[in-house]
Formats: structure tokens, C-alpha cells, sequence
């Protein structure tokens, strides 16, 4: 008895053929969560094509740490598939199915890499100084944020509480008022590193397996009064957005520039033989309109040289970890990747639906989405990120008061 097969059809103008097909975790109506490629309007099953139980775990982890070898012969594979009648079993329509984090993350890093970010920050956040500090041009300046409040694309965002200054100088607590968005990349760490042993910025496609795209949500009035002498805490790390789908590096072989010069040079362990940038080009919508579209080719730090940075001294890296370019300005108004530079602090607002908008609302909407060269010689499209904000769950005051 045969069973039944169907053949995937992708349209010539999808942003998702079968030389993208971005990983993630999915649950085809009524299943459990697996991992699952993108084709077209399609989600293919992995646990019921590929003969590896990596495929029926809930997160890739399993996968990414089988290293490159591996990722390449699946892909292959993969195209292979992607031509031929499948199983009926094996083919969803994308529509039809829920997603979840697609990555088990042990360790997330954030950057700050966008020179015309840094630069925009430094006037907004210290206006009487330099807005560059000392060290943005010698070294990729991060922080370890929390994995544990990642949240996979369209879960929704609570608006956080928090202490902020008020114009008295003296501080308050309650729900923020200034809450924003960073428009980024993330990059999905794969194969492992030992402790004790940097990884070199030629070795970054040996431990790097992809991209998604990631909303740092920031709090800038919790910020702005935390975050001197150690950086970001809580004004960051209520909720971090990433997409369902993490596009392997292999499918943006064609999207690869030059960097932007690096003046000074930087030192030797930040320098490789073939360190480049990315082609991707992002859009923010705001509640259904295109407010930014942030270039990540002019992105002053490569993510090679991230990652050389955040272990040279040593720190190692697991299959799962996460790292983040920081928020992706271009020199442009509208290539900002925040509200607060597009509202320039909140003094020039932004028309949303008619409307002046600063920072975020109750009820606010946010997608951000990117393109890049793919190797057909057509776009690829990066899979979206997107959240709601809900109203914060503000104290009342039994809740503060001690019991008995
Ligand atoms: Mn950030």
C-alpha cells in the first residue's frame, strides 16, 4: 500500500525557498513540539523525514551540537527533499501550526556594535560629553543579559515596573514610561568551546550555526537611572524577543560585506583572514506601519569579532547560546532601531496611524522583519519577530504591606 505523498510548491517570489529554509521548533495541530524547516507556506517535519532523533526534541540543541558537518549534509539533504513527493505526514501548512523557542539558551550575550547606535545613545544618555566612551573602538562593548526571560516571537510583552527618577531627583516605582524597542540580530551559537580556549574569529563558522532576529525590549527610564557603574539590569531583562526561525549561515553565503573601516585597526585576537558583515535589511512596524528600516551591513563590529571578544578571556560557549549585535542604526532618521532615537528622547514624535507616538502604548504592536541576498539570486527572508505590549501588573498596596 503507498502512502500518500505531496509535493511542496514554493511561488518564485517567496522569501522562503528551498535555499533558505530557516529552522525552528513546531507543533503540528494536535502533536507535540519538534524541529521543523520553513518551505515556502509550508513546515516540514523533520522527525518524520530524517532518520535522527535530534529532530524529535523539542529544541535544536541536539542538532546544533552535531557541528558543521552535520548541518551541511542535512541541508543537502534537505534540498534534496525539498524536490521530491513527501509524505503527507510530514508536510504542514505554516498557518496551522504553533512555534516555540527554538533554542534551549544557556547563555545570552547583548552588543552594542552600530556605531551610529552608540553615537545616539552617548548624546541622548550624556549630553554634555563625548558620545562615544574610550573604549567603543577597541573592543565590541556587551553584557550578559538573561536567557531565561527569551521569549519566543508573539508572546506578548508585560510592561515592566521599576524605579525611575523623578524631577525632584528622588526615585519612584511603577510601571515604566518609556518602554522602547532594539531592533537586532542574534546570533545561535552551535558547537561547544572549552573553557580556557578563545575562539578565533576564523573560527566563527565552526561555532556559529545561524541568525534570527531578536527585540531587546528596554525600559529607558528604569535604565537610564540603574545603569551606571555596571550597565543594563532590569531596565532589560523583563523580556527579549526572538524568532521562531533561526536561517542557518549557509543560506547567507551571498549575503557577506566587507565591514566598515575599523579606525584604529583593532588588535590582533579581533582580527581574521576573512571577517566580514551581512547584507540584511530590516523593517520595524509599528501597529501595521513601517516606521524604520535599519541596514545591518554598516554594523561596525562583525559577529566573528563578537564572539572572538566574548571569550578571550577564556569564557566558553555551549550549544543553544545566544548573542545579540546590539540595536542596528544606520545614519539615517529612519533607519533608527529604537523609539528613542526615532522619537530623539521622546521630543519628536513619530505619526503612527495619524497619531504622535514616542515610546510604547498599551496595546502597541511590534514586528520587525529582514531580507538579504540569497544564493539563488533572489531575497531571502529572515523569519519575523513580533510582540504586544499588556498593561503592567502594578503592586497595589496590600501587596507591599507585610503579613501579620
Ligand atoms: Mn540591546
Amino acid at each position: 500500500m503507498s502512502r500518500a505523498t505531496v509535493r511542496v510548491e514554493v511561488p518564485g517570489d517567496s522569501l522562503f525557498g528551498p535555499e533558505n529554509m530557516p529552522y525552528g521548533i513546531f507543533a503540528p495541530p494536535g502533536g507535540e513540539f519538534r524541529v521543523g524547516v520553513r518551505l515556502g507556506e509550508f513546515v516540514l517535519d523533520l522527525a518524520v523525514l530524517l532518520d535522527d532523533p535530534a529532530f524529535a526534541q523539542p529544541d535544536l540543541n541536539s542538532f546544533l551540537a552535531q557541528g558543521p558537518t552535520s548541518w551541511r549534509v542535512v541541508r543537502e539533504r534537505l534540498r534534496e527533499l525539498a524536490d521530491s513527493p513527501l509524505p503527507a505526514e510530514a508536510v504542514h501548512a505554516f498557518d496551522s501550526i504553533r512555534t516555540a523557542l527554538p533554542v534551549r539558551i544557556g547563555d545570552y550575550v547583548d552588543f552594542y556594535a552600530s556605531l551610529d547606535h552608540a553615537t545616539n545613545l552617548g548624546r541622548l544618555f550624556r549630553p554634555d560629553a563625548e558620545p562615544l566612551l574610550p573604549n567603543w573602538r577597541h573592543l565590541p562593548v556587551g553584557y550578559h543579559g538573561r536567557a531565561g526571560t527569551v521569549v519566543v516571537s508573539g508572546t506578548p510583552v508585560v510592561r515592566p515596573c521599576g524605579q525611575r527618577r523623578t524631577d525632584s531627583g528622588a526615585p519612584e516605582f511603577g510601571p515604566s514610561r518609556r518602554l522602547d524597542i532594539e531592533a537586532e540580530l542574534g546570533f545561535v551559537v552551535g558547537t561547544a568551546s572549552r573553557q580556557g580556549e578563545p575562539v578565533s574569529v576564523d573560527d566563527f563558522g565552526d561555532h556559529v550555526f545561524g541568525v534570527a532576529l531578536v527585540n531587546d525590549w528596554s525600559a529607558r527610564d528604569i535604565q537610564a537611572w540603574e545603569y551606571q557603574p555596571l550597565g543594563p539590569f532590569l531596565g532589560k531583562s523583563f523580556a527579549t524577543s526572538l524568532s521562531a526561525w533561526i536561517t542557518p549561515l549557509a543560506a547567507l553565503a551571498r549575503a557577506r560585506v566587507p565591514l566598515p573601516p575599523q579606525e584604529p585597526e583593532p588588535l590582533p585576537y579581533l582580527l581574521g583572514t576573512d571577517d566580514h558583515g551581512f547584507d540584511i535589511d530590516l523593517a520595524v512596524t509599528w501597529n501595521g506601519e513601517t516606521v524604520s528600516r535599519p541596514p545591518y551591513a554598516r554594523m561596525y563590529w562583525s559577529p566573528a569579532q563578537m564572539l572572538a571578544h566574548l571569550t578571550a578571556n577564556g569564557a566558553s560557549i555551549r550549544p543553544g547560546d545566544l548573542y545579540a549585535s546590539g540595536t542596528i542604526s544606520g545614519p539615517e532618521r529612519d533607519q533608527r532601531g529604537s523609539f528613542i532615537e526615532l522619537s530623539w528622547g521622546g521630543i519628536e514624535p513619530v505619526t503612527v496611524g495619524d497619531a504622535p507616538h514616542t515610546f510604547l502604548t498599551d496595546g502597541d504592536e511590534v514586528t520587525i522583519t529582514a531580507t538579504a541576498p540569497g544564493t539563488a539570486g533572489r531575497p531571502i527572508g529572515l523569519g519575523a519577530v513580533g510582540g504586544t505590549i499588556l498593561a503592567a501588573h502594578e503592586p497595589g498596596p496590600q501587596e507591599f504591606r507585610s503579613a501579620g
